[in-house]
């Protein structure tokens, strides 16, 4: 399988500052190319899967942008469209703070309410960064931590999956501190956010027309009119930082989160089998043809042979592997190789 390094995996400016485990091997994404993208019916997607929306593909979502990250698409050449985007948001003022840019109440409330049914469907809740023509990403360079640590498929299954969440909390733990870190060197603004979540319902004029609240100027301060300039100079300060300083930052959260980083890619990368497995109840199959048969689990929809079929029903969960394997090869004359059980055990169609 080929290799990557996690570091390929999240943005530019985190490179210089991670620790050396970021540079570790990992299995590359293959299954989850956003150029190719497989959730899209009629292209790579197995048929019967849920299909994403071509309109939208996986950005039904809106994440955070943390300030140096808004900063970095603002001061660069390169990225003209999400400059374009970011200074159209500036001016309507919603979700514009000096922590970075987030959705408003509005989006919020819609994402929780359809996220379960719609995620990657719904044109409505498209990420404002997302460009459906040319099916790219305007911020790429300055994405947010969550879409860093999204795969729609995992090639290691559920514990890749619970690699990348790992991944994407040691992500989102860094932007909360480094954000907070240029909030306070930038001539000490506080956070003027609202320390209590809002009532949902209750809902403001400027929260339903999606507008600069009433507050802006008072989370502003003496930025207000100025927060380009304010991004701009958070991304100086982040990027000038180095591996020592950031770790300081980071305090006891950074061993903390590292270790659990360390402990998931291991298990993403050398599964322990257990001794006993048995088909996960939550698997549901269906015939497509002759020879295949459609394997459902939540990590995804999988096509298998009817021989991979017929194997995987001799694990009942009661007798241990080896023994399983023994009546395998016995009554099917087939020898189920290990990366195939590591297979069948990582995107949980064996327990
Ligand atoms: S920021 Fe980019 S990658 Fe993330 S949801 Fe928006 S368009 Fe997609």
């Amino acid at each position: 399988m080929s290799k990557k390094t996690i570091t390929n995996y999240i943005p530019e400016i985190y490179r210089e500052i991670f620790p050396s485990f970021f540079s570790k091997n990992i299995d590359a994404e293959m299954l989850a190319d956003c150029n190719d993208c497989v959730m899209l019916p009629g292209k790579n997607g197995v048929s019967g899967q849920d299909y994403f929306s071509e309109e939208t593909k996986c950005c039904t979502y809106f994440p955070y942008i943390p300030n140096y990250m808004a900063g970095l698409i603002l001061s660069a050449k390169k990225f003209p469209e999400g400059k374009k985007i970011i200074r159209q948001m500036i001016a309507a003022g919603c979700g514009i703070t000096p922590k970075g840019i987030m959705p408003g109440k509005k989006y919020l409330h819609l994402y929780e309410l359809s996220r379960k049914k719609s995620f990657g469907k719904n044109a409505s809740l498209k990420c404002p960064f997302y460009q459906s023509e040319k099916g790219m990403c305007a911020v790429w360079e300055g994405r947010g931590a969550v879409c860093s640590g999204f795969f729609c498929r995992h090639v290691r299954g559920a514990d890749g999956e619970n690699f990348w969440n790992a991944v994407k909390k040691y992500l989102q733990v860094s932007e909360q501190v480094l954000a907070r870190y240029s909030i306070f060197f930038l001539d000490g603004i506080p956070e003027n956010l609202p320390a209590t979540p809002p009532d949902p319902w209750s809902w403001s004029a400027d929260e339903l027309d999606e507008k600069k609240p009433d507050n802006y100027k008072e989370i502003w301060g003496k930025w207000e009119g100025k927060e380009e300039q304010f991004y701009i100079g958070a991304y100086e300060l982040v990027k000038k930082l180095d591996r020592k300083k950031f770790e300081s930052l980071m305090g006891i959260d950074h061993p903390y989160q590292l270790k659990k980083l360390e402990i998931a890619w291991k298990k993403m990368m050398k599964p322990q089998l257990p001794d006993i497995m048995k088909i996960n109840p939550a698997a549901s199959f269906r015939k497509k043809n002759e020879n295949t048969w459609l394997a459902s689990v939540p990590a995804g929809t999988f096509e298998i042979q009817q021989v991979v079929f017929d194997l995987l029903h001799y694990f009942d969960g009661k007798r241990k592997t080896p023994e399983v394997l023994k009546a395998i090869r016995k009554n099917l004359q087939v020898e189920p190789d290990r990366d195939l059980l590591e297979g069948f055990y990582q995107n949980r169609i064996l327990i």
